[in-house]
């Protein structure tokens, strides 16, 4: 038996702000039994719902070595849906609203995680053979299991993955700052390790001393190796590349399910959806108040609202967009400018924009349910799981050719009848609109070859099966 732990700082159900909370709390389910025992350690934030803590039980009492001083924490376990999570709480460091307050309140937060998880772990008896760090949050683990192996035989063969799921964010402050929050030796805050001109980078530590890294699809594999997506890491993800694999995110098929999902109006499938799809849209015209039309190209987009999910191009062509015969349905939150520009669309267009400013899981479903079309034109696409959800939902992605976007979505091709959605290459806003516009053409002129994307995008397989296969032969390369 191997054991894994993952490290992370959001985990469905507990705790969701985006695409990672989804993966950890998703993957793990999906590992063998009878060789793995994945196990997953968060922090215990004040947030954290009473149905959920009602069921915990402490597993221990302990000190960590913080700061220069001892810091009192406690573990508790919870087992749930099979899956044992562990939760570290200590008073006073996981509370506010949301799991990420802003810096550099969070460099603190987040180490402190990082030194409590490792000393939990002999409190709860569980010694992992790997520990399986997700994005900044736990980027100081390796660093730290490098230097316990030195003096305690209980971390002697432990190994770490580190997985990038948004390279953008990296867990950075001034050098001397991030050295006395880890008290880490000077050695490790060089150019070569967590140092990065003056600051200290706790992502690139973990990519430094994390014996294999992994990110979340092929093509951001390969993409962050350059300038333009690599963010200031190009060089040091170059160097290592033989360590770094890309393995695309699945999705949850029994929570995102159109045959059996509690959220929607009507349920169906890829047998039954040129008949039934439709009762979401309208159904979902009557709920947001636009006008009433079965027949329309309603298109989707449920995004945090940032410039990483191409809002700058929409915003760019949002006029002329909604001069052509669609409906545009909008569920978002982020930065401001978007929010306003949605806003000012949705008076100017009335019944024919609906744009929704606040983060709905079930909106969400409603919406992939409903939109005949999904827009996501990413600058930058890690993996993005929305467009996956999309295509489950028959909703036919239109996206930008980057990252797991790329991976994910093969282009129509009206010759051979192929495919599952529509791409554009450049980041260019009248390349969006022209791919818009030829899927507009697909849908209006051309249903049967319509319906058979519709089809193609519902049936391929966006399950995390293939996926959780690609980490355990990764598991088994290290534990060998
Ligand atoms: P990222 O993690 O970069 O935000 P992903 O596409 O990987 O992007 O994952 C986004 C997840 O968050 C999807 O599950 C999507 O449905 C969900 N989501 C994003 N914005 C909202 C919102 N306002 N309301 C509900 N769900 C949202």
């Amino acid at each position: 038996m191997t054991n894994i732990l993952f490290a992370a700082s959001e985990c469905v159900p507990f705790i969701k702000t985006g695409g990672l909370g989804d993966v950890v709390g998703s993957l793990p389910k999906y590992f063998p039994k009878d060789s793995l025992e994945v196990r997953v350690i968060l922090p215990l934030y004040d947030f954290i719902e009473d149905k959920y803590r009602k069921d915990m039980k402490k597993a221990g009492d302990f000190d960590v070595d913080f700061r220069g001083g001892k810091a009192a924490a406690s573990v508790f376990e919870l087992l749930y849906k099979g899956v044992t999570y562990y939760f570290i709480a200590a008073d006073g460091r996981f509370g506010g609203e949301a799991p990420y307050e802003g810096m550099p309140q969070d460099i603190d937060r987040f180490v402190f995680f990082d030194k409590a998880l490792l000393a939990a772990l002999k409190e709860v008896g569980f010694r992992p053979d790997i520990i399986h760090c997700h994005d900044w949050q736990t980027g100081a683990v390796p660093a730290f299991v490098r230097e316990l192996k030195k003096t305690d035989k209980f971390y002697k063969d432990m190994k770490t993955i580190m997985t990038i799921h948004n390279l953008r964010f990296q867990g950075a402050w001034g050098k001397d700052y991030v050295k006395e929050v880890t008290s880490l030796p000077d050695e490790y805050f060089g150019d070569e390790q967590f140092g990065y001109y003056d600051s200290g980078n706790l992502l690139k530590g973990g990519l430094v001393y994390a014996d294999s890294i992994t990110t979340v699809s092929e093509t951001y594999a390969r993409e962050i190796m350059m300038p333009f997506y690599g963010e200031g890491l190009d060089g040091l993800l170059a160097y290592r590349a033989d360590a770094v694999t890309g393995i695309i995110n699945g999705i949850d098929y029994n929570f995102f399910d159109p045959e059996n999902d509690k959220f929607i109006y009507h349920n169906f499938s890829a047998e039954n959806f040129r008949r039934e799809k439709v009762k979401n849209k309208t159904a979902l015209q009557k709920e947001l108040g636009m006008n009433s039309d079965r027949k329309v190209m309603m298109i989707g987009i449920i995004s945090r609202l940032t410039d990483q999910k191409g809002m700058d191009l929409i915003t760019y062509m949002m006029d002329e967009l909604c001069s052509d015969s669609v409906q545009i349905v909008v569920l978002g939150t982020g930065e401001e400018k978007y929010e306003s520009m949605f806003r000012h669309y949705e008076w100017k267009y009335n019944k024919d924009v609906s744009v929704n400013i606040k983060y709905s899981e079930e909106l969400s479903h409603k919406i992939y349910a409903a939109a005949d079309a999904f827009l996501m034109p990413s600058l930058f696409e890690p993996c993005g799981l929305s467009q996956m959800m999309a295509m489950r939902y028959g909703a036919v992605p239109i996206v930008r050719e980057t990252g797991g976007l790329k991976d994910t979505v093969q282009a129509y091709n009206e010759y051979e009848h192929t495919g599952n959605g529509f791409s554009f290459a450049n980041y260019n806003a009248h390349e969006m609109l022209g791919t818009i516009r030829y899927a507009e053409r697909v849908f209006y002129d051309n249903k049967r070859d319509w319906n058979k994307i519709v089809k193609e995008a519902m049936t391929r397989d966006y399950s995390w099966t293939s996926s959780a296969l690609k980490y355990v032969k990764l598991y088994e390369s290290l534990t060998a």
